[in-house]
């Protein structure tokens, strides 16, 4: 990201952002609620449009619409805080449906992958059943399949575990553990400090729109630079 700016109405949400993710690379990106962690998640696939600056992929500029930006969207998978899994289709068809769509797989070979990914995830048991059948962690995991199912040059995840009972956040962190030591590139907005000690590349800390510290996670938790820094850290750790 380089020079990106956006406003909500008078909020400057996003304040001359400039970020850049390595291949391979993972960057949890920490901050008060509100300071725009979300909206930078969101406006690197375009999901929120942007006012200035630009948004390369693999070192190509991100086209604003039409089909270049499906294409390089494709190549950035984003799981959510609400899973958003359709509820109305199995586990297996969650898994397998951009894969025909977007992708342009037949049926058996999107259905051969979605299964492999699901073994993957721990939930070979569960294709056949709808996600309300489903715990929140599970839920999570089919959401990280589906992006995976898409071979991601890189993967967002906005606070993939906040809306999960404590007794599932590690069953969730478990596959991104895995996925960093892979070698998976990873945006991640998180709460979960111990993920960010032990599997982040950098800690990228937010306040109001701006990139105030991007730092190895050592030096970030044992000396913040900035006094934001330092307030946010004392009052999560
Ligand atoms: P975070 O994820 O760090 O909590 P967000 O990126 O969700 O922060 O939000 C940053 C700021 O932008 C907040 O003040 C929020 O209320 C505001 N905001 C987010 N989305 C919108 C929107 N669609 N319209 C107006 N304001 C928004
Ligand atoms: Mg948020």
């Amino acid at each position: 990201m380089r020079g990106v700016n956006k406003h909500f109405g008078e909020l400057h949400v996003l304040q001359d952002i400039e970020l850049t993710v390595g291949r391979g690379e993972v960057v949890v990106v920490v901050g008060p609620s509100g300071s725009g962690k979300s909206t930078l998640c969101r406006a690197i696939n375009r999901l929120e449009p942007i006012e200035r600056g630009t948004i390369l992929i693999d070192g190509q500029p991100l086209p604003a619409e039409g089909k270049g930006l499906a294409k390089l969207r494709a190549e950035v998978g984003m799981v959510f805080q609400s899973f958003n899994l359709f509820a109305h289709k199995t586990v297996l068809q969650n898994v397998s449906l951009a894969q025909i769509k977007v992708r342009g797989r037949a049926k058996a070979e999107a259905d051969a992958k979605s299964r492999s990914l699901l073994e993957r995830v721990g939930l070979s048991a569960h294709a056949d059943k709808y996600p309300a059948q489903l715990s929140g962690g599970q839920q999570q995991r089919v959401a990280i399949a589906r992006a995976l199912a898409m071979d991601p040059k890189a993967l967002l995840f906005d606070e993939p575990t906040s809306a999960l009972d404590p007794e599932m956040i590690n069953e969730v962190l478990d596959v991104m553990r895995q996925l960093a030591s892979e070698g998976m590139t990873m945006v991640v907005v998180t709460h979960e400090m111990g993920f960010a000690r032990a599997s982040a590349n950098r800690v990228v800390f937010m306040a109001d729109g701006r990139i105030v510290e991007d730092r190895a996670p050592e030096d970030f938790f044992s000396a913040p630079e900035s006094a934001r820094a330092r307030d946010f850290l004392s009052k999560i750790l």
